[in-house]
């Protein structure tokens, strides 16, 4: 659903509808990841289907390189859904965006959500890569699923937890290889929210490129704050929330 600009507020150069705050629901992929929540392919469709007659802006629908099963309910969704964006999340390695892709494809408005850690603890333990190579690899990704769809999200995993001179870097190349939303996610649950709204204010103020992108965010509920930290960082500027239909998953 896009609204108007609200009265009062400097439209941003990004798009006329800026200031709208996108609803970005993550019930079918982040929600069903949780134990106990899978749904079969059909009632994967059903839900997708109430989504976008509520008009709920981005519909995340799955991750396809999880199972065969994803990968084709995430293709019928996006065959079907009328008026949301269909997003379909991946991790950064080429294959995965380029099936990522498969999926989506046949949606009217499809988004490709790609991901990779930027904190010093995943990079060094998950990815076992330098600082360096990742920001290297989250470009070249950024750029490889921009070959694909306009509408590219890029996700630092553990933004909370990742040092702020390099966030500033990987959001600045993100945006120059072609994203159009960045997400910085409490990945950990570990945020509060005078910190998360001043991260969102600060990130803004200190990427050059910033007011090419909206900013989204995606908070996990470890200490019960995901809510109060996702208003704080709206209040911070971002313009999308990810969130789960009753807090779903994490
Ligand atoms: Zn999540």
């Amino acid at each position: 659903m896009i609204t108007d600009t609200v009265a009062g507020n400097e439209p941003a150069q990004t798009a006329p509808d800026a200031e709208h705050v996108r609803i970005f629901d993550t019930t079918l992929r982040d929600g069903e990841q949780l134990p106990g929540a899978s749904m079969t392919f059909n009632e994967r469709l059903q839900v997708a289907e109430l989504l976008d007659a509520m008009g709920v802006d981005i519909i995340e629908a799955g991750l396809p390189v999880a199972s065969n099963g994803d990968f084709e309910s995430v293709q019928e969704i996006a065959r079907r859904s009328k008026n949301s964006v269909v997003a379909s999340l991946s991790c950064a390695a080429f294959k995965d965006i380029d099936l990522c892709d498969e999926a989506v494809k046949p949606a009217a408005q499809p988004r490709i959500h790609t991901f990779i850690s930027t904190s010093p603890i995943h990079m060094k333990y998950k990815l076992q890569l330098e600082p360096e190579e990742v920001l290297q690899h989250v470009y070249d990704s950024v750029a490889r699923t921009r070959n694909w769809v306009d509408d590219v999200e890029w996700n630092a995993e553990d933004g909370t937890r990742t040092e702020f001179e390099f966030l500033c870097r990987y959001v600045e190349a993100t945006i120059k290889a072609g994203a159009s939303t960045i997400n910085i996610p409490d990945t950990v649950g570990y945020t509060t929210p005078l910190e998360y709204k001043d991260l969102f204010e600060r990130v803004r103020a200190t990427v050059p490129n910033s007011d090419q992108a909206i900013f989204s965010v995606h908070c996990h509920d470890d200490l019960g704050l995901a809510v109060a930290n996702s208003l704080a960082g709206v209040a911070g500027g971002a313009r999308q929330i990810e969130c789960t239909i009753n807090g779903l998953g994490e």
